[in-house]
């Protein structure tokens, strides 16, 4: 008696079991091709989108353009553009430069921080003006 409850109740465990898996396959609705296609192109901007992050953090991390970095006054960090890219209107704009105050007239709406001299001068980023080699300095 004993063996036939245990027969029944595995039977039983065993039904339920497909019954869920039945279902879970009913339930779960093929996507449609188009479906299909939107999920990959995602995907794939996705993918590439990480591999140019990699890359870049890759030329970050190894510094792979410091002459050129170098020869334009910037920052690591102004010069692979981390974070964010910076957008510039196409006018010729009037700016003073923070450190000696020269006023100079740029080709775009993205000015400076510094002047080349000041820039040459402290070591300094053009664009941010922060340390060229985003080093803290007591003077
Ligand atoms: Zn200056
Ligand atoms: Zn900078």
């Amino acid at each position: 008696m004993i063996e036939i409850t245990y027969a029944l109740n595995v039977v039983g465990i065993y039904d339920i079991l497909r019954i869920n898996y039945v279902k879970s396959i009913i339930m779960k609705k093929k996507l449609s091709s188009a479906q299909i296609s939107r999920i990959n192109e995602i995907s794939s901007f996705k993918s590439k989108k990480v591999n140019k992050a990699l890359s870049k953090a890759l030329e970050l991390a190894t510094d792979s353009s410091k002459k050129d970095r170098i020869a334009g006054r910037k920052c690591a960090c102004c010069y692979y553009t981390i974070g964010y890219s910076r957008i510039a209107g196409a006018a010729f704009t009037e700016w003073n430069c923070e450190i000696c105050g020269k006023l100079s007239i740029y080709s775009n709406t993205a000015i400076p921080k510094c002047c080349d001299e000041c820039s040459d001068n402290y070591d300094l980023c053009v664009e941010c003006g922060g340390d060229i080699n985003m080093k803290n300095r007591r003077k």
